[in-house]
């Protein structure tokens, strides 16, 4: 929200053209104790305040990979608390699971009536069978350079329909690694340098994943697809705008 509001402030040019997500990571639900109305409450005031700025909630959602920051059991409360926002504020999910898909879509499928706006599962990196499990629940998948790192991730993304995918890079992680199978896969590189310290206007830092990065992602894609990159960024574009900003 900072950084959006920053922008604002500055005049620049991409003013109408940041926005953010409100939630709380599932490895942060602990955050949620030991006073849970409180908390949610001020979560309700944080995105009343930043109504035209907010366009989902999220990220939320489970993350059994990362149990020593947050156990499964504080999780599943939380997450299934902050469906109730995606009601209350008419607002789509920005989702986040990983390594819980079963327990996920349990939550989601027993509170379908709250999700009245849809959402997206970002950071897919899940099996075919998961892919189309959350399409047929009516979610969007996000793919990035995690959503890439196999042989069988590549097919499992070969098999989602175009129209049910968005791009992202969750930049400074997930970037595509010379050791993932869909490296090879990517056409633009961008001059890099190995040392942070010695930063420069038109060089990224070796290993940190940027957003200029997302051309990538969808090179990748396109590859996949067999598709070229430039109808796939349309039809991205457009399956974005659709979850985001239509009533
Ligand atoms: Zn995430």
């Amino acid at each position: 929200m900072k950084i959006a509001e920053k922008f604002l402030k500055m005049g620049l040019r991409f003013i109408g053209r940041l926005y953010v997500t409100m939630g709380c990571h599932p490895t942060r639900c602990g955050e949620f104790e030991p006073d849970p109305d409180l908390y949610y409450s001020n979560m309700c005031k944080s995105i009343e305040a930043n109504h035209n700025r907010v366009v989902a909630i999220g990220e939320c959602g489970l993350d059994y990979d990362r149990l020593k920051f947050c156990p499964k059991e504080v999780q599943k409360v939380y997450f299934e608390k902050q469906l109730e926002l995606a009601e209350q504020f008419q607002l789509p999910l920005f989702l986040h699971c990983r390594s819980a898909h079963e327990d996920f879509m349990e939550i989601v499928t027993r509170n379908r009536s709250k999700i009245v706006k849809g959402g997206v599962v970002h950071s897919f990196d899940g099996t075919s069978e998961e892919a189309r499990k959350i399409i047929d629940f009516g979610f969007y998948i996000g793919l990035n350079g995690c959503s890439l790192k196999t042989e069988e991730n590549l097919k499992t993304v070969q098999e989602i329909p175009l129209e049910k995918i968005m791009i992202e890079t969750d930049c400074p992680w997930c970037g595509i690694r010379p050791s993932h199978a869909g490296s090879k896969m990517v056409k633009t590189r961008f001059p890099t340098i190995k040392k942070k310290e010695k930063w420069a206007a038109d060089q990224l830092i070796d290993g940190r994943n940027e957003p200029c990065h997302l051309r990538q992602v969808i090179e990748v894609i396109a590859n996949v697809h067999n598709e070229p990159v430039e109808k796939l960024a349309d039809i991205f574009y457009e399956n974005t705008i659709n979850l985001f900003f239509r009533k």
